[in-house]
């Protein structure tokens, strides 16, 4: 059986949930489902990311042990994925022992390979960024992300040789040109490389909420080092089976900003220990709210959850991946919201649905006849679409399709047909709704539910997304979607 194995970044724990953690997981969400009724073996991770400083001085404002702090947050993201329908397979936590026993075996492969050597790192240190930054970006003594004081950090440190690596990054890259995806990730990412690559500190002495460095005991591991191991970690790496299945990963998600971590660093560190490259890294853009940036220091973020209450997790869904392009920057509303659901999910699937069921209830006639309308539907541009990962795209194409059978029940008026004429019309309207329900299935899985339970079908294949006769038992039942009246 084919495999697809697909994650999302492990978040780190010092925020709550946001729409932009809502965004990359929903996403992989419908890789995930995608995949599977592609009829793949899917494997779909995703986690917390746990260690650091930023962590302990969290988890001391918090007055709770770093354990106590990271346990309650980690719970606090599994509730989350849960109310919006996250089918994932795994959540890591870096916490977890077999995960620090992998970043301890990681270590001493890339050692052994001698890829690790002592030096002193000095530098400025933002604490809430978890960040060093360069001298040059320093401006009056500020971080240039989030304009709080920087410290003057100088202490013993292992470093890892990454710069021995960019020749082979670059080969890399020039050989797959879908490493990074979009392009425009991908060619910055080039100019990074061809710049100046500095070796990477991978340890701290003044850290104690970490791994422990194997090699030397009174340091542990930074955790970024310690973060990307989870990708393989989470496979039971190095002896587990998972790894052998699923390794290579199909796709990493990950959010602009971590994008050097995952094309620069992740790579050479793969490239060190011997372990092959994943196939993708997909960079997506991010998301403002009602123009503003998000972020928990910024404190407007705003909680997808409650969202998915006030409206519905499938609503939000589709929002957030029709609104715009994946690899774009975008704008999150609720009026935004709004719109897309009583001009889209009511208007053009929710009103076909109740149409088609109502007529199909009342037809006493044989519900059969030649497919009319197999041409509306492009499954070979639904199918390429998804191959490249533009999600968005492929739900445009698949919202067309809905559209083209609003207009063919329009154009048949089928209320003023009976007999065959009015069978052959409701065969194809209601096999464009079976179909529907399958191709929606990824994006919004329970109004796919929905649609089944009301056509008295079962959820199909992508092979099954193709005009014969109907066999269901059409019942109608509530609406998929109601309107939204605003004040
Ligand atoms: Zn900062």
């Amino acid at each position: 059986m084919e495999k697809f194995y697909v994650t999302t970044p492990i978040y780190y724990v010092t925020a709550k949930p946001h729409l932009g953690h809502a965004f990359a997981t929903i996403v992989a969400d419908i890789l995930a489902r995608w995949n599977r009724i592609l009829g793949k073996e899917v494997f779909f991770l995703t986690g917390t990311d746990e260690h650091g400083t930023k962590i302990e001085k969290a988890a001391r404002e918090a007055g709770k042990t770093p354990k106590e702090f990271v346990d309650e947050v980690a719970n606090m993201y599994m509730g989350a994925w849960k109310a919006l329908d996250i089918s994932y397979d795994k959540f890591i936590r870096t916490t977890d022992e077999e995960h620090e026993k992998a970043v301890s075996e990681f270590v001493r492969l890339v050692w052994d390979n001698k890829d690790i050597y002592k030096g002193v790192y000095e530098g400025w240190y933002c604490v809430p960024d978890e960040t060093f930054i360069a001298d040059f970006e320093v401006k009056d003594g500020k971080c240039p992300e989030c304009g709080r004081d920087v410290q003057r950090v100088k202490e013993d440190a292992y470093f890892f040789a990454l710069s021995s690596y960019k020749e082979d990054l670059l080969r890399i890259f020039e050989e797959n040109p879908d490493f990074v995806k979009p392009n425009s990730r991908l060619n910055e990412i080039v100019k990074i490389l061809k710049g100046t690559l500095r070796d990477l500190d991978i340890t701290r002495k003044s850290v104690t909420w970490g791994i422990p460095f194997e090699p030397d005991k009174e340091q542990t591991v930074y955790v970024w080092f310690d973060a990307l191991i989870n990708y393989i970690s989470a496979l039971g790496w190095p002896n587990g089976s998972k790894f052998t299945e699923f390794w290579p990963a199909d796709v990493h998600i990950v959010g602009k900003e971590i994008s050097r971590f995952h094309a620069v660093i992740w790579p050479a560190m793969l490239l060190s220990a011997g372990i092959d490259l994943p196939k993708t890294i997909l960079v997506h853009g991010w998301w403002t709210v009602e123009g503003k940036k998000m972020g928990k220091s910024l404190g407007n973020a705003v909680n997808p959850i409650d969202l998915s209450k006030k409206y519905s997790v499938d609503a939000l869904r589709y929002f957030l991946v029709k609104e715009k392009s994946i690899w774009e920057d975008g704008d999150f509303s609720e009026s935004g919201l709004v719109s897309r659901i009583n001009g889209e999910l009511l208007a053009d699937l929710g009103n076909l649905v109740a149409r088609v069921l109502t007529l199909a209830e009342k037809f006493k006639g044989k519900i059969d006849g030649k497919a009319e309308i197999a041409d509306n539907l492009n499954m070979s541009r639904i199918m390429e679409l998804f191959d490249g990962y533009d999600i968005n795209g492929a739900l445009n194409e698949i919202w067309a399709f809905v559209r083209s059978i609003n207009k063919y029940i329009n154009d048949t008026e089928p209320w003023k047909l009976d007999g065959p004429r009015l069978g052959t019309v409701l065969n194809n309207s209601l096999e464009a709704l079976r179909i529907i329900s399958i191709l929606l299935y990824p994006f919004m899985p329970s109004t796919s539910e929905s649609m089944q339970a009301q056509l008295g079908i079962k959820l199909g294949t992508i092979n099954d997304c193709k005009f014969g006769t109907f066999n269901g038992k059409v019942k109608r039942g509530k609406n998929l979607f109601d309107k939204i009246v605003t004040a």
